[in-house]
């Protein structure tokens, strides 16, 4: 059995952006040469938000337009009297920070059309995702 735990690096360029990470997952999953298992992928952030979907042009300016209306980033928020970025931590507290992955015969078991997006709420900025992973 493996027990193993890395990171990788993203850099957002917007303040509200959508980043297909798929790729580099699937990159260090063949790279380590992982075979059955369960994928951890969490955001060590309160301002970014992990979750699975398509990655299509349409559907990321949704993404994005549905958090700014639902968000508000210059909402009557409390945190904002001390910060700029309640709209960021709202979000991340609904959509959560962390997702949890099989991996079957080297693949994460994705659907076709599904992609590992990182989510910046409050960009931009560098962010850590952390990869666990359990299994052989
Ligand atoms: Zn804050």
């Amino acid at each position: 059995m493996k027990v193993f735990n890395e990171e990788i690096n993203v850099q957002s360029t917007k303040r509200i952006q959508v980043i297909d990470i798929t790729g580099q997952i699937l990159s260090l999953i063949k790279e380590r040469d992982f075979k059955n298992g369960v994928l951890v992928i969490n955001v060590p952030h309160t301002t970014a938000t992990i979750t699975i979907n398509e990655y299509e042009s349409g559907l990321v300016k949704d993404i994005t337009n549905l958090l700014i209306e639902l968000f508000k980033p210059d909402g009557p928020w409390e945190h904002n009297k001390i910060d700029t970025n309640a709209h960021a931590h709202l979000a991340s507290s609904i959509i959560g920070n962390s997702r949890c992955l099989l991996v079957k015969n080297c693949n994460v078991s994705l659907g076709t059309w599904q992609k590992i997006l990182l989510i910046e709420l409050d960009g931009p900025r560098r962010r850590r995702v952390d990869i666990g992973f359990i299994g052989e």
